[in-house]
């Protein structure tokens, strides 16, 4: 298995990206603990991974407040005796996001506040876990919209990826030799609620499938099998990096019909 004796927490574990890589870091022998605001749901991801013969728990954390932050760390030291794996995933992506003229400072705040600062707070206490453990693997997810720019903006989410990518690039570096890899999975547009939710009509949908490539959106499950790359000992000379699953969207300048 490729996280055997491996310990991973994992934030907006309740949903999308967070619940299936849950599902298969479990499947892959590693103890989860699974976070999410959204408490039914996490719950449910850890009844998904005990079915299925995973150990898991479910600690409920905010991952914009230092505090939550702090003791969801701590709960997989608790129950786990260590923690390997970082997944900062948990993000938002605001309805009312839009062009500067327009978006409100509320969606600013709220969006910088769990998009770029959660993961900050989950790389502060996280890595100090990892010290202790000797080392460990971070993933933060940012997005293919920290590395281009587009008409039809969004500009506190990109904003805050294009944050997630610069954090994660500097705290590799502060950290490589002590055994700590941190890197960005920058996926592209997928077919999760966060997305669905933001483009909810049939034109806005073929208005975002018409850049990609493969033309179709991704499925969380294919980030889940980024991150558990990423995650493995198989990426141990990968840190720093943007780690982009997009379906060839940020190499296109022309896709075809
Ligand atoms: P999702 O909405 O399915 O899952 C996000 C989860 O985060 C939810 O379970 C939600 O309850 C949780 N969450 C929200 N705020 C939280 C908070 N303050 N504390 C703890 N948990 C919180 O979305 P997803 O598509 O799986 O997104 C996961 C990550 O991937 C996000 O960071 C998102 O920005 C990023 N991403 C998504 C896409 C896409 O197209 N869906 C593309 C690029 C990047």
């Amino acid at each position: 298995m490729r996280l055997e004796d491996k310990v991973a927490l994992i934030t907006g574990a309740s949903s999308g990206i967070g619940k299936e890589s849950a599902l298969l870091f479990a499947k892959e022998g590693a103890k989860i603990v699974a976070v999410d605001v959204n408490d039914p749901e996490g719950e449910q991801t850890v009844s998904e991974i005990k079915a299925a013969g995973g150990d898991a728990i479910y600690a409920h954390a905010d991952v914009s407040s230092a505090a939550d932050s702090e003791a969801m760390v701590e709960s997989a030291e608790d129950q786990f005796g260590k923690l390997n794996v970082m997944f900062n995933n948990a993000g938002i992506m605001d309805s009312r996001d839009d062009n500067a003229l327009v978006t409100e400072e509320d969606v600013w705040d709220l969006t910088m506040a769990i998009n770029l600062k959660g993961v900050f707070l989950g790389c502060k206490y996280g890595i100090a876990a990892m010290q202790r453990a000797g080392g460990g693997s971070i993933i933060n997810t940012a997005s293919f919209v920290g590395l281009m720019g587009a008409a039809t903006p969004q500009v506190a989410y990109t904003a805050s990826k294009g944050g997630v990518i610069a954090l994660t690039r500097e705290l590799s570096v502060i950290h490589a030799r002590e055994n700590i890899r941190v890197n960005a999975l920058c996926p592209g547009p997928l077919r999760t609620e966060l997305l669905m939710k933001f483009l909810d009509t049939e034109a806005k949908k073929q208005k975002r499938l018409v850049h990609i490539p493969m033309g179709r959106f991704g499925e969380a499950k294919e980030m889940a099998q980024s991150a558990l790359f990423l995650a493995s000992d198989e990426s141990s000379y990968t840190t720093g990096t943007e780690f982009v699953v997009d379906g060839g969207i940020t190499s296109a300048y022309v896709t075809p019909e």
